[in-house]
């Protein structure tokens, strides 16, 4: 499995993009930012996208992959044809009535046609594993103000963690726990020390809460933990918080990252 960092940040500005993992060529995790760095010949090799929940932060390229796939089409690409979006059925049910909807953007669920549309919402159950291109998925439920889910992948025997944005949620843990071969977790760590009172009220982390949940995972120091969602204008005195925690194996993910496992 590979999983290459498209953009990691819980805010957008000049260098630094929004939520989004591509996994081996062809799955999104969340959509903030693969439009604004993938060529288009990536973009057209996607063909899902696990949404966790429907903060703007982590669908808006879903909008402009789209409009990209329905442009390629019409030139007579055949391959690819459709994105499937993979998430809770009250996310599509959001996605639907707030963002395609004709008004902020249009339909692409009956765009072209309905029998053969860009765009494909599969409502997906927590806790119930999926396959799609290789990759077996499961949704795990997460404490965020939204509905919300991370996403357990397991390829080839390995599996990887993304938490998706969360506060502390036990359950990710209990997966996380249960694993028998897990190879790294990705993290939501949004605010500084100070700003925890913001990380409470949006359903986020700081490193003081964050070291409150690692605390129940038993690999902690041995398998490694990468944190996302970092607030860019705070970003320097997070990483001194995160260094002064002292904990092996655990770091800030950067936009360059690509990790294979
Ligand atoms: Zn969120
Ligand atoms: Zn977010």
């Amino acid at each position: 499995m590979r999983i290459k960092v498209l953009g990691c940040y819980g805010g957008q500005q000049v260098g630094f993009r929004l939520t989004s993992f591509l996994v081996n060529d062809s799955i999104l995790l969340d959509a903030g930012s693969p439009a604004e760095i993938l060529t288009l010949e990536e973009q057209h090799r996607i063909r899902h996208i696990c949404v966790s929940h429907t903060h703007l932060d982590h669908i808006k390229d879903i909008a402009f992959l789209a409009d990209n796939r329905c442009v390629k089409r019409s030139s007579g690409h055949v391959e690819n044809r459709n994105i499937t979006i993979h998430s809770l059925a009250e996310n599509n049910q959001i996605l639907m009535r707030h963002f395609f909807n004709g008004h902020i953007w249009p339909d692409f669920t009956v765009i072209p046609n309905a029998d053969d549309s860009i765009l494909i919402l599969d409502d997906i159950e927590p806790e119930r594993t999926f396959e799609i291109d290789g990759v077996r998925i499961t949704a795990i439920p997460v404490n965020h103000p939204v509905p919300c889910t991370g996403f357990l992948l397991d390829q080839d025997g390995k599996q990887v963690i993304y938490t998706a944005d969360m506060a502390n949620t036990d359950r990710v843990w209990e997966f996380a726990n249960a694993q028998p071969n897990l190879q790294a977790i990705i993290m939501d760590c949004s605010f500084t020390n100070a700003n925890q009172y913001l990380a409470d009220i949006s359903g986020h982390m700081t490193p003081a809460s964050m070291m409150k949940d690692l605390k129940k995972f038993e690999q902690l120091g041995k398998v490694p933990v990468y944190l996302y969602h970092m607030k860019p204008e705070s970003l320097q005195r997070m990483i001194e918080e995160v260094e002064a925690l002292n904990v092996p194996r655990l770091r800030m993910i950067t936009q360059t990252d690509e990790l294979h496992f």
